[in-house]
């Protein structure tokens, strides 16, 4: 399988170039030169069908037999026997669990094979890398556990002093391994997201050190998460189904696209956004506006402009890379996308449902499940739960994902039921084990200075 960039610019590429570069040159997102067809033939056990979608667009790169191992390992670091577990709460209503990896997100999913596979292609390479972040809070620990086992990376995570929740700091600056490596910069997650971004941009330093970065543009991130839509699909006898999904860069839903692109019976994607809702705005006007981000229960959902919606948009240009440069350019000085009434009518309309829920709506839905189904929910999961129930229709069925474990989030969780959730045990000393971090000022030097003094140390 080739890889081509959505901004039409970069050469095409096998799938190990598109994984170690993450954004293509002309700064675009790497996406396949086709959706390959699903199997007919498809595996239950989660690993062994991971290891059947990954050889579909990694074959001839990487053998069957380096697949599967990538696999096995990837999900053995899960606690449920199930990997991805379906939980019924209602009549046609489904939670698809995705939080039962080591840092208790969704993202554990695609990381723990992201780090996996990574480690072994630097290494037949003989290559090392410095993976360098920025976090508001579950990436860098997903990030970080993805790769605190691999002897070909050092990782750096930049975030905000102050501004990321207890749970989610102890699970990045507990960590022992010594090519992990986190920053406390005094700033914001945009102050964290520049630096970042500046020592990109800085090409005789990111070439020096070898940098990477493996935020959710990596298209191994969205091709792992396409198998827990297969997945869930199989597992419910697959008559058609609609899934509603928490969103924030669009990552996510956008694999279930993909998924259904490749065969899955998946009947719609309802997207929830919090009271960040560009994407709502989008999907009932045709038009995307950005406006200021505003802090929410959910903050893995607070963004102002969704990334991955390139791959989509990308398509709606029928794989026109140029016209979809044209575009985001236009976006980026206007502040508006407008696409034009076919392209919609094609692609999104008979697809696509939205529904924002804002933090009162959030709390009501958690409360309400705590009671009714006496389960606890984190508020991402909430966001979703709410866009089904303003979605749905007669008769269809709807797999919500739950793409946060209810401990991450306690504060909320407190406030909507009067419930502590408990951590699992294999964090239940999370709060006892002692902390490791670097404290710098919002300096790009002091910054590239620290990530220079990394790769060197081991
Ligand atoms: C990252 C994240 C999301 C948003 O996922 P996208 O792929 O960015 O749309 C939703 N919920 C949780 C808990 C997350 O960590």
């Amino acid at each position: 399988m080739k890889y081509e960039s959505t901004r039409g610019a970069s050469p095409t590429i096998g799938f190990t170039d598109a994984m170690l570069a993450g954004l293509a040159t002309d700064g675009g997102l790497y996406v396949p030169k086709s959706w390959a067809p699903l199997p007919a033939e498809r595996s239950s056990n989660y690993a062994s069908l991971a290891a059947e979608i990954v050889s579909l667009y990694a074959g001839g790169e990487l053998s069957e037999d380096e697949i599967r191992r990538l696999c096995d390992q990837a999900y053995s670091t899960f606690r449920h026997g199930a990997v991805v577990p379906l939980v019924q709460y209602d009549q046609d209503a489904w939670l698809l669990e995705l939080f039962h990896g080591p840092t208790l997100a969704f993202k554990d999913v695609a990381l723990q094979l992201l780090g996996q596979m990574f480690d072994l292609v630097l290494a037949k390479k003989s290559q090392r890398l410095t993976i360098v972040g920025a976090t508001s809070g579950d990436t860098g620990s997903a990030a970080i556990d993805g790769v605190r086992n691999c002897s070909n990376i050092d990782i750096v995570i930049l975030y905000p002093r102050g501004r990321v929740s207890d749970v989610q700091r102890r699970q990045m600056t507990t960590v022992e391994s010594a090519n992990v490596h986190t920053v406390a910069i005094d700033g914001t997650f945009d102050d964290c997201q520049d630096l970042v971004k500046a020592m990109f941009n800085d090409a005789p330093f990111r070439e020096r050190h070898n940098l990477s970065a493996v935020n959710s543009i990596n298209w191994v991130r969205v091709m792992a998460q396409v198998v827990y839509y297969i997945h869930a699909c199989d597992s419910l006898g697959g008559q058609p189904i609609s899934f509603s999904v928490p969103t924030g860069n669009f990552g996510n839903v956008l694999a279930g696209w993909i998924a259904k692109q490749m065969g899955a019976p998946i009947d719609r994607l309802i997207v929830g956004s919090n009271s960040n809702d560009i994407l709502t705005r989008f999907f009932d006007t045709q038009k995307m506006t950005a406006t200021s981000v505003t802090p929410t229960l959910s903050p893995s959902m607070d963004i102002q402009v969704s990334s991955n919606f390139e791959r989509l948009l990308f398509e709606m240009n029928n794989r026109d890379g140029g016209a979809t440069a044209e575009q985001l350019a236009r976006f980026r000085q206007t502040g508006t996308l407008a696409v034009e009434p076919d392209q919609y009518a094609k692609w999104i309309a008979p697809v696509f449902a939205a529904a924002s829920v804002d933090d009162a709506g959030t709390l009501d839905v958690m409360a309400r499940m705590h009671k009714e189904c006496n389960m606890l929910v984190d508020p991402h999961t909430a966001v979703g739960i709410g866009a089904t129930e303003k979605c749905r229709r007669e008769g269809e069925t709807v797999v919500t994902l739950a793409t946060a474990h209810p401990a991450k989030f306690p504060d909320a969780v407190r406030k909507a039921t009067g419930e502590h959730p408990q951590l699992p045990d294999h964090l239940a000393d999370l709060f006892q084990l002692p902390e490791r971090t670097v404290q710098l000022p919002n300096d790009l030097a002091a910054v590239q200075s620290f990530v220079a003094s990394v790769g060197t140390s081991g």
